[in-house]
């Protein structure tokens, strides 16, 4: 059942507070500060450093909730800086990859690293001690034979400073595992506790004591498949290639409300110059691009209103004035004078690589041009900030977007906001 070696163990590194760890690095007066992220908008906390955890601050916490608190308690409140935790994370991946090049970007902030070795618990503690050495982010690392033990492993060494930030699970470890209740395991939702909790499972130990069949009778495989993980038989594979995306989506809600076409129409060029920038990071291009549009679910004074129109182009594509043209076509199919819109997005859909693309008989654009274009167009934005250069259509002044009143410098990503160091 396993591709995986029995002398191969799985370290899952995850960042601890991944934003607030981000955030502090540049910040070092903010070492030991309570530390809360704000969502898209500033609307409410998605991030929290411990502190802030142990102030009491919870994530959804609406922000102009909890400004008394905040104030009282001395807490630094940043709104989300993607391009900077993007970066960070990357960097941290960059130094994981110097211990194995088998590694499984899970998310923004856990990997899944493929390890061997004498001794397991002293790699862990050396990648622990680069990551933060070369990049300033603290990590826990969990070693296992298994993924989803090796979360447990993760769990015991954030939860339990005495090991130090390192832990390796044995699946024979009772103890460990007892402690371990069902919701906290990887892949069991709070949903299916009580059924759990009905045939006598309460925790990891229960589960991997289980009868797999009766699991699998009365759940699913992939439940079952958890029971022999959990037994230290490994069933789920390193994905390291990561999968090519389903679709780009790029969608946010305006600053405020908007009855004006001009605006929504800079709004949806904006997202759709955004979404070609992510594609061609990734070298796909895009069969078929969708526009939406709605206004607010709560408006008082109109009736809700959503729409979405898509189109599928001739021959898969990635450069951004087609997929501009292309947006406002299907937003001009959608938009209703007189009404007052909360939110546009633009999805691209049906993504296949760049390089494979098939050629249409009829429709024979100089891609050899576009793409260079693209590429110095993108080079230029990478390099020196974001929208350095962009198409007109974008608007000037994008009064429309969304108030982001305290975010931080982009530290790696841009050359103006780079850290003067003495
Ligand atoms: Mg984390």
């Amino acid at each position: 059942m396993s591709s995986i070696r029995s002398t191969e163990w799985i370290a899952l590194v995850d960042v601890n507070n991944f934003y607030a760890s981000c955030e502090r690095v540049f910040r070092p007066d903010l070492r030991t500060a309570s530390i809360c992220i704000l969502s898209n908008n500033d609307g409410c906390v998605i991030a929290r450093s411990q502190e802030a955890k142990d102030l009491g601050f919870k994530m959804g916490d609406i922000f102009h909730h909890i400004q008394d608190k905040i104030s009282e308690t001395g807490t630094k409140v940043f709104s989300s800086n993607y391009p900077l935790y993007g970066d960070m994370s990357d960097r941290a991946v960059s130094v994981y990859r110097q211990f194995t090049p088998q590694i499984e970007v899970y998310s923004i902030d856990e990997s899944f690293l493929s390890l061997q070795g004498p001794d397991l618990v002293e790699l862990g503690r050396e990648i622990k001690y680069r990551t933060m050495r070369d990049t300033g982010l603290p990590v826990c690392v969990g070693i296992a034979k298994t993924k989803t033990l090796a979360k447990i492993a993760n769990r015991i060494a954030k939860k339990n400073p005495e090991h130090g930030g390192v832990f390796l699970l044995e699946a024979e470890d009772k103890a460990q595992l007892q402690k371990i209740e069902n919701a906290d395991i990887w892949g069991i939702s709070r949903r299916l506790t009580p059924k759990l909790q009905e045939m006598g499972i309460y925790n990891a130990l229960d589960l991997a004591s289980a009868d797999p069949k009766k699991i699998r009778s009365k759940f699913n495989v992939v439940l079952e498949r958890m029971i022999y993980e959990l037994n230290g038989q490994s069933c789920l594979e390193l994905e390291e290639v990561a999968p090519i995306k389903k679709g780009i989506m790029v969608s946010r809600g305006f600053g405020r409300y908007l009855d004006d076409y001009r605006k929504v129409q800079e709004s949806v060029a904006t997202y759709a110059s955004r979404a070609g920038e992510k594609m061609r990071s990734q070298n796909l291009a895009a069969n078929k691009l969708t526009t939406f549009l709605r206004t607010s679910p709560h408006g008082k004074d109109q009736m809700f209103y959503s729409n979405s129109f898509s189109i599928t182009f001739p021959e898969a594509t990635f450069d951004t004035t087609l997929i501009t043209k292309a947006a406002w076509y299907c937003l001009k199919k959608i938009y209703r004078q007189g009404l007052k819109y909360q939110k546009a997005g633009v999805f691209l859909d049906g993504l296949v690589d760049a390089d494979k693309t098939q050629q249409d008989f009829f429709f024979k654009p100089d891609t050899g041009k576009s793409k260079k274009l693209m590429s110095v167009l993108d080079k230029l934005n990478k390099d020196h900030g974001r929208d350095v250069v962009r198409f007109a259509g974008c608007g000037v002044d994008a009064d429309w977007k969304m108030r982001q009143r305290m975010v931080s410098p982009k530290y790696t990503t841009r050359w103006a906001d780079m850290p003067d160091v003495f």
